[in-house]
Formats: C-alpha cells, sequence, structure tokens
C-alpha cells in the first residue's frame, strides 16, 4: 500500500495472462483448501494442478495438457478465472 501501484483486486483485471471463456467455480471451502495445497488452476484445460504453485504463480505447466497455463489459485480468481459460489443449498 501506498507506493504508488494499485494493483488490488479489481473485476475484469488481467495479470498479464490468458482468461477462461468460463471461470471455473468452487466453493470458498475449496478455495482455501487449494491455496493451502499450492494448487493451481490450467487455464487450458481447466483441470487443477496439485502442488507446487504458489498462489501468485503464472505460466506453470499443467500436467494434464502439457501446457504452460497454470496460475496459482489467488492470480486465477483475481484473474477473473475462478468464482467462488456459496455452497449453501
Ligand atoms: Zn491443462
Amino acid at each position: 500500500m501506498g507506493r504508488g501501484s494499485s494493483r488490488g483486486i479489481d473485476h475484469g483485471y488481467v495479470l498479464g495472462g490468458d482468461v477462461m471463456a468460463t471461470a471455473v467455480t468452487m466453493t470458498e471451502e475449496q478455495y482455501h483448501e487449494h491455496c493451502n495445497e499450492y494448487n493451481g488452476l490450467c487455464l487450458k484445460c481447466g483441470e487443477i494442478r496439485f502442488g507446487m504453485t504458489e498462489p501468485d504463480a503464472e505460466g506453470y505447466e499443467c500436467l494434464d495438457c502439457g501446457e504452460m497455463a497454470v496460475q496459482g489459485i489467488e492470480n486465477a480468481m483475481m484473474a477473473g478465472n475462478l468464482e467462488i459460489v456459496s455452497d449453501d443449498d
């Protein structure tokens, strides 16, 4: 804060990466689990990469499709590729 940068959470803000046509949805609980376990989201195939992906990672390799398109879970949410849904019924 206060260093002249306004890199806050802002809808539609893209962190230099791709944006998926449809955001992946998960509950807040799942989101925190993915953060804690350093999981990431592949923007190409929509698969979760498990482990070794910092929340602010960008361009990591997807083990499912082989693309360098895995985004850290926090980045994915800020870029609009991940949407938190309520798990209430
Ligand atoms: Zn993939």
